[in-house]
């Protein structure tokens, strides 16, 4: 964590205007700025965690249950078809603010955008072998 508050503290806090949705001890959402479609949320711990390994469980917990409790909400609040939710989880994924948030994009039939599968580069090609050893490792490791 940074001693300059984040942009998203900076909105928790009321020094500048954000539309805020929903507010707990721990959580906050409001409305993404520069939305990629109506309803475009983002929902952060109020503590600037930077990446998803640092939150506390508790803290980590009461962030997906606002997603799950959001989610519904935020549908029918611009007649949405379905979300994407997801987040970029450091710079190489495309986080730009240091301060972990769950972006929840509604989404539209025929509303020309993809699905998660298309967020990564070319896809590899791996052998049993490979998936193998990946598997073992992320089970071993703590
Ligand atoms: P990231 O790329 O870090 O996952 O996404 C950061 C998100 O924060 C972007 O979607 C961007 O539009 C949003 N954002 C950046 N600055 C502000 C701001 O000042 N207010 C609000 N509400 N959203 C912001």
């Amino acid at each position: 964590m940074s001693d300059d508050p984040t942009i998203f503290e900076q909105i928790i806090d009321g020094d500048i205007p954000g539309r805020i949705v929903y507010e707990t001890e721990t959580v906050a959402a409001f409305l993404d700025a520069n939305p990629l479609a109506p309803g475009h949320t983002l929902v952060v711990p109020k503590e600037p965690y930077e990446r998803l390994d640092e939150l506390p469980d508790d803290v980590a917990a009461d962030v997906w249950a606002a997603v799950q409790e959001l989610t519904p909400r935020i549908e029918d609040a611009v007649d949405a078809d379905a979300t994407t939710v997801g987040v970029n989880n450091g710079p190489a994924a495309g986080q730009e603010v240091p301060h972990v948030h769950v972006h929840v994009v509604p989404r539209f039939e025929g509303d020309g955008g993809g699905p998660i599968h298309a967020v990564a580069g070319s896809r590899p090609n791996l052998s049993d072998a490979e998936m193998d050893e990946i598997a073992a490792d992320i089970e071993a490791s703590d």
